[in-house]
């Protein structure tokens, strides 16, 4: 069972108290991509211009994700995103955003691609994600996630769109400007009447919140001791756990609680190197590993 993710594939320039890196390969479909590989076989959709690097398509294509429809601009400028993390490195700081050949994106996908039933609408301009999903023929489960820059600048697209949506996945900065409410849950319970039957919070180092009419779930993240970037945590989470379920083929709740904590531990590594350095290297093993390791930290 495979996926269909549309994001951003971007050249970053991050600084965290660890380094910094300049137009290093990223983009939430990048990240995700680099976790949910690792469960099924990803379908990426994404733009890049004529300044992007062959080296990273081909690095991409190792990896082995479909870039059929990945475009490259003959001109324009690839997406890029500039940010720094400070303290905590709970909170990315953007320092500048550049949408270069985003801004004329039109996704085009193959009729087979059409019919790919489990869909990720990474982090993009929400007038392109609704663009995309007009085009797909019987979605099974459909995630969105969106972040500051689209809520503040297009909140009514983002909330229209979020009304055909059945997973909507936000960190809790997020959750709590689209939904106006100060309290997670109530949060989670005003973003639930927006539309999508679940809604999953991400809180960086504290954890995740999963939250639908019949039941909340709530786990910790991994006990990371090494956190060197966190650029593209939530993309690499929300890769873990869709990879997880489209795996599995059923969205039940108990696949959801196993798909948060494969999404957790994904997250866990790509925290431990620049950019997509650790996650590219991500095996299921490394998972596995992790995950009993886990489950002691979880479980009395
Ligand atoms: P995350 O840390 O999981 O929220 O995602 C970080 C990734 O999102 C980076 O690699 C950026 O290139 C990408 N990104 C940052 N801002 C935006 C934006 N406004 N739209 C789409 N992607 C973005």
């Amino acid at each position: 069972m495979s996926i269909l993710v549309l994001g951003t594939v971007a050249l970053d320039n991050v600084k965290t108290p660890f380094g910094q890196r300049k137009k290093m390969l990223g983009g939430s479909a990048a990240h995700f991509s680099m976790a949910a590989r690792i469960f099924t076989p990803v379908n990426l959709v994404a733009i890049v211009g004529k300044d992007f690097p062959q080296k990273h398509i081909d690095f991409l294509e190792a990896k082995g994700i479909n870039l059929s429809a990945l475009i490259r601009e003959a001109s324009g400028k690839t997406f890029q995103w500039s940010g720094e993390y400070k303290g905590d490195l709970n909170t990315a700081i953007t320092l500048n955003t550049e949408l270069g050949v985003l801004s004329t994106f039109k996704p085009k996908i193959s009729e087979e691609q059409k019919r790919i039933e489990y869909v990720f609408l990474a982090n993009v301009d929400p007038d392109i994600q609704r663009h995309l999903l007009r085009h797909m023929r019987s979605p099974k489960l459909i995630a969105l996630d969106s972040m500051n820059y689209w809520i503040n600048n297009k909140r009514k697209s983002l909330l229209r769109l979020l009304k055909q949506v059945h997973i909507y996945v936000a960190n809790d900065q997020e959750a709590r400007s689209l939904s106006q409410e100060h309290n997670l849950i109530q949060a989670a319970r005003a973003l639930r009447s927006f539309g999508p039957k679940m809604v999953l919070i991400k809180k960086g180092e504290h954890g995740v919140l999963f939250y639908n009419d019949k039941f909340i779930f709530s786990l910790p993240a991994y006990p990371a001791d090494r956190v060197v970037d966190p650029t593209g945590a939530g993309d690499t989470f929300a890769g873990g756990f869709m990879g997880y379920l489209a795996k599995s083929r059923i969205v039940n709740m108990q696949n959801i609680r196993k798909a948060l904590v494969f999404g957790t531990i994904a997250a866990s590594f790509n925290i431990e190197g620049f950019g997509l350095e650790r996650a590219s290297r991500l095996t299921r093993k490394d998972l596995n590993k992790r995950l009993a390791h886990f489950k002691k930290c979880i479980l009395l």
